[in-house]
């Protein structure tokens, strides 16, 4: 029993070790169920018969799951780096070092751009990949440390423990500030979430993509200062949980709602 419990310990932090990927599962689930709540009745329809019947919930992690399948090396590792852009301090998208190999502001405008003005051009295969993508990476857009500063790859080599634990501050936004907030399922965030007036929706469903970055940036920037004001390799908890729910919250709920814009926009015309 001892022995098996200790399996299990291993085992589950094994699974706990992803670094560059966003969400966890539970967190781009909910920004895809948000979303999925408010499409409009023909985007809707459009992504029922593109996607097979299957929901965009379905594949909302799926390209993190690319890089564990066949498919990685034939032409999938391209997309590597685009679930972020680490920006550095004092920086704009524009005035940043951009990683020459794409990523997610650049890849999600190339990809809309193709869905918007390329479609007819497009194979059925090609405009499923690009729908489970934009799903995907418009959640990582929204994710503070996926626009974390270049300098330490997002957070991922800025150490903290949480709950006691070693990790790092990459790696406590993309699942471990989720799971520790609330042990809600993900259709229980969105139920929880989405319940905000018609006004703030319009509000928040508007803009591009670069100026959700710089969104993303400022939040990133608030974990930063707060983090760093506790010194080195601190022991987050409570207190950093109850501290920065309200950004979680937030980050989840503009997410689906801006996922629900672009996918409108693209599908609810055609
Ligand atoms: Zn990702």
């Amino acid at each position: 029993m001892k022995k098996l419990s200790i399996f299990l310990v291993s085992l589950l932090t094994l699974l706990n070790v992803q670094s560059l990927f966003g969400w966890g599962p539970v967190g781009h689930d909910v920004v895809a169920a948000i979303a999925e709540q408010n499409l409009n009745k023909k985007a809707k329809k459009e992504l029922n018969k593109l996607l097979e019947g299957r929901s965009i919930v379905y594949y909302s992690s799926w390209m993190d799951g690319l890089q564990n399948s066949p498919y990685w090396t034939a032409g999938y590792n391209q997309t590597k780096t685009w679930h972020y852009a680490n920006v550095d301090k004092g920086y704009t998208y524009q005035t940043m070092t951009k990683n020459e190999k794409g990523d997610v502001v650049q890849a999600l405008t190339t990809l809309t751009d193709e869905l918007t003005n390329n479609y007819e051009n497009l194979t059925d295969s090609m405009r499923q990949d690009y729908v489970k993508m934009i799903v995907h990476m418009v959640g990582d857009l929204h994710c503070p440390m996926h626009a974390g500063k270049l300098s330490d790859l997002g957070g991922n080599r800025v150490k903290v423990k949480w709950f006691g634990r070693q990790t790092n501050l990459h790696s406590v936004w993309d699942s471990k500030i989720v799971e520790s907030a609330r042990s809600w399922s993900y259709s229980e965030w969105c139920d929880q979430l989405d319940r905000t007036s018609k006004e703030y929706k319009e509000s928040v469903m508007c803009g591009t993509y670069e100026e959700w970055f710089v969104e993303t940036v400022e939040g990133a920037a608030r974990i930063y200062d707060y983090v760093e004001a506790l010194g080195e390799n601190p022991n987050l908890s409570y207190q950093f949980v109850y501290d920065f729910s309200p950004l979680l919250e937030d980050r989840l709920l503009v997410g689906g709602y801006r996922l629900a814009y672009v996918l409108n926009t693209i599908f609810g015309g055609r």
